[in-house]
């Protein structure tokens, strides 16, 4: 990729042709803020939150659509820069609910993030018109409130670009835009398939997951990186946990096979590992009843009736389910015994194509 002499803040440095000045400066190490932006979607340059001063050029311009060029030199700080991030902000401001005291999002939201690095004042305009958005808990995954929407957009592309779905899109114009699902129903009337990606992306509490309501505070959260339980994709999750009660998954953004993206299951499935309805004990069915049973029992039990149905039946007459929730190990002595113990070809697995 051919190289062009930049000069950001002072720093003379080498940009790879046709990337934005927010990428060279990201690489050059110079933090220009954002909100509409994130690194796994296609740049929209809508919040002007990234605004720079480029020499020569007469207004500001968003750094993460504008090109570098050779010989540019880029002022990403500069009196008038800050000036006018900080009024973006205080606009935002004005027709923000700001209720971070209680806010969900407290702790894990660029725009309070902002407000604060930028001094932006809550009451710097006020007496204009406000939203008044009916919350929408309508849906098991996650709230919507649209009172904290910033319309940076990230949803809707997320929702395009990560998983194909389009469910989202944005409704009338200026003031009035709103972002809709589907023609401006319920999640569940739209195409939405719950992969959560919409929530991960969105930098404000507009999209909250029903299950991190009331259980703390962001920073309180223990993160793990950790593989999917439910299918054989193996998708990494960064998974937030307080004490021993699994809170929320995260995309563990630069982790393959998934880089970011969980289905529902992942996303909002994982609740299961606290649910009390799980079993902890094997059942047996005695007298029309299941009773609880030790694993020997239930073992010795499975091994009598197998052999039993082999030798009367012969051996075809069994069949094995391996799982997509046990390990390639697992699933191989699964095998093994269809084949080696049982003698029965027999054996198939959940996710065969
Ligand atoms: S969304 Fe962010 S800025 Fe808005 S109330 Fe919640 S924490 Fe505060
Ligand atoms: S949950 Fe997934 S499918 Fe549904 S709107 Fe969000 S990104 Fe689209
Ligand atoms: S819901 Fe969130 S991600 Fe979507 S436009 Fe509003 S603030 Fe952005």
């Amino acid at each position: 990729m051919p190289k062009v002499n930049v000069t950001i803040d002072g720093k003379q440095i080498q940009a790879e042709a046709g990337s934005s000045v927010l990428e060279a400066a990201q690489a050059a190490g110079v933090a220009i803020p954002t909100l509409c932006h994130h690194p796994a979607l296609k740049p929209e340059g809508n919040c002007r939150m990234c605004l720079v001063e480029v020499e020569r050029q007469r207004n500001l311009q968003a750094s993460c659509v504008f090109p570098v060029s050779e010989g540019m030199v880029v002022h990403t700080h500069s009196p008038k820069v800050m000036e006018a991030r900080k009024f973006v902000l205080e606009l935002l401001l004005s027709d923000h609910p700001t209720d971070c005291m209680t806010c969900e999002a407290t702790g894990d939201c660029v725009l309070q993030d902002l407000a604060y690095q930028y001094d932006a004042k809550v009451g710097k305009y006020y007496g204009g018109a406000k939203h008044d958005y009916a919350i929408d808990d309508t849906n098991p995954f996650f709230v919507r409130d649209y009172n904290k929407c910033i319309l940076c957009r990230r949803c809707v592309r997320a929702c395009d670009q990560i998983n194909g779905v389009e469910a989202l899109g944005v409704a009338e114009r200026g003031f009035s835009s709103q972002i809709i699902a589907g023609l401006g129903g319920t999640m569940e009337e739209s195409r939405c398939e719950f992969c959560g990606m919409c929530v991960e992306v969105c930098p404000t509490g507009a999209l909250m997951p029903v299950g991190t309501m009331k259980q703390g505070r962001y920073w309180e959260f223990k993160h793990t990186t950790t593989v999917c339980p439910y299918c054989g994709v193996g998708c990494n999750l960064d998974v937030l946990s307080k004490g021993d009660k699994i809170i929320r998954t995260r995309s563990a953004w630069d982790k393959a096979p998934n880089y970011g993206w969980t289905c529902v299951k992942g996303r909002f499935g994982l609740d299961f590992v606290n649910n009390p309805n799980r079993f902890t004990t094997p059942l047996i069915k005695r007298d029309g009843q299941f009773v609880e049973a030790s694993w020997d029992e239930a073992l010795d039990l499975v091994a009598d009736k197998l052999s039993a149905i082999a030798l009367e039946h012969g051996p075809d007459a069994v069949g094995f389910l391996a799982s997509a929730k046990c390990t390639n190990e697992e699933n191989y002595l699964m095998m093994k015994l269809a084949r080696g113990v049982v003698g029965t070809n027999n054996v198939d697995h959940c996710a065969r194509l």
